[in-house]
């Protein structure tokens, strides 16, 4: 199986090609880097994406948060019902933690802006 893969790990975007079995890389072409390689094989074996979102206020509005590092694409839905759940105070501010190792992916989400 083939699939078009697009490399977000620099400006450039090489758009990599990708023939693989079920969670198994047989080969990447179009890179033009090594790092192609190793994010397409992390796309098709475990992806991996940093949520970025916001968390409501207690008294209304909202904070930009997001999590300190990336986490398993699958469980990005379960996370935003987690996040979705707490109030923070307008005063939060970069970097506190509002959840700590949030669904035990190890990831911290962090406010990274002040109220929006
Ligand atoms: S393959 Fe290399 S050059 Fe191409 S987008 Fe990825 S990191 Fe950049």
């Amino acid at each position: 199986m083939t699939r078009k893969i697009t490399c977000i790990i620099c400006p450039r975007g090489c758009e990599m090609t990708v023939d693989y079995e079920g969670k198994q890389v047989n080969s990447v072409t179009d890179n033009a880097c090594p790092r192609g390689a190793v994010y397409a094989k992390n796309e098709i074996s475990s992806p991996v994406r940093t949520l970025t979102t916001t968390v409501l206020c207690e008294d209304g509005g909202v904070v930009a948060v997001k999590t300190d590092k990336p986490i398993p694409k699958e469980l990005i839905f379960e996370c935003m019902k987690e996040i979705n759940k707490i109030r923070i105070s307008k005063s939060a501010s970069a970097p506190d933690v509002v959840i700590e190792n949030i669904l035990g992916t190890g990831a911290n989400v962090i406010v990274t802006g002040g109220e929006i």
